[in-house]
């Protein structure tokens, strides 16, 4: 078994954070829409500290996560989406990838920091 192996569980896209997006990502992620960025930016996103976050449904999921189909924006999905679940700071951290196994089943317990951060590499 792999490092990491996504179960599509849809875990990572809950959480009432919000994903931030930005620079050429907000045009793409409009485009996929059919939509203005602005219309995007008011309508699917909130502004919180200079930054802008994709709203969080009342279900406590991502705005664009649907059950059955999981990213419903997935070709254009944010950078923070794209790289998940290899972020630095678990690929410099052994601690925070530990932690990180209790968030996403698709990290293997069974491999080893070294595998995780090999696979990350390609
Ligand atoms: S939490 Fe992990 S296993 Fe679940 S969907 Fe996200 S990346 Fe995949
Ligand atoms: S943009 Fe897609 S991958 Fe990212 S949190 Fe939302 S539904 Fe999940």
């Amino acid at each position: 078994m792999k490092a990491f192996e996504c179960k599509q569980c849809g875990e990572c896209c809950r959480g009432e954070g919000g994903i931030r997006v930005q620079g050429d990502e907000i045009g793409r992620i409009a485009r996929f829409l059919s939509i203005t960025p602005a219309e995007f930016l008011s309508e699917r996103c909130y502004f919180r500290h200079g930054r802008y976050y994709i709203n969080t449904g009342a279900d406590g999921f991502c705005a664009f996560f649907d059950k059955e189909k999981q990213c419903t924006i997935h070709p254009v999905k944010p950078l923070p989406c794209t790289l998940w679940p290899f972020y630095p700071a678990l690929l410099n951290d052994p601690e925070n990838w530990i932690m990180a196994q209790d968030a996403c089943p698709g990290i293997n317990p069974g491999s080893s920091f070294e595998e995780f951060r090999r696979q990350s590499r390609g």
